[in-house]
């Protein structure tokens, strides 16, 4: 079974305009965004609110883009679609709710078991 590169690869192009877009607007309304690397998520949203509130988003946005920006870099080298824990394919009805998924289903669920676990 082989999955229908070219439109994972929209699907992925589209969500990233949108991100870049959203992370952009973000951008503008948090002041000094240079140095939101260096400070922590706590010290933002204790001196100021609305900028943690901001940078929170912002952060989980940064994050599905930086994961987008993977997925697009794994369909120029063939391995989209693969997941990383087990290297089997993953289920392409899962890549359509998640294009930038990176582990199967399974792989994911047990996971998220350890996770609770610690
Ligand atoms: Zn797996």
């Amino acid at each position: 079974m082989s999955i229908n590169l070219s439109h994972f690869k929209e699907m992925l192009l589209l969500r990233k305009a949108e991100l870049e877009k959203i992370l952009f607007n973000i951008q503008n309304e948090i002041k000094d965004i240079n140095s939101i690397e260096t400070k922590d998520e706590a010290d933002l949203a204790a001196s100021n609110m609305d900028s943690g509130r901001n940078f929170q988003i912002y952060m989980k946005q940064k994050k599905e883009l930086d994961e987008i920006n993977e997925a697009l870099k794994k369909i120029e080298e063939g391995t989209y679609g693969i997941c990383e824990m087990c290297d089997e394919p993953i289920n392409e009805e899962r890549l359509r709710i998640k294009p930038y998924a990176k582990y199967c289903i399974i792989c994911k669920e047990i996971m998220e078991k350890e996770q609770k676990n610690k």
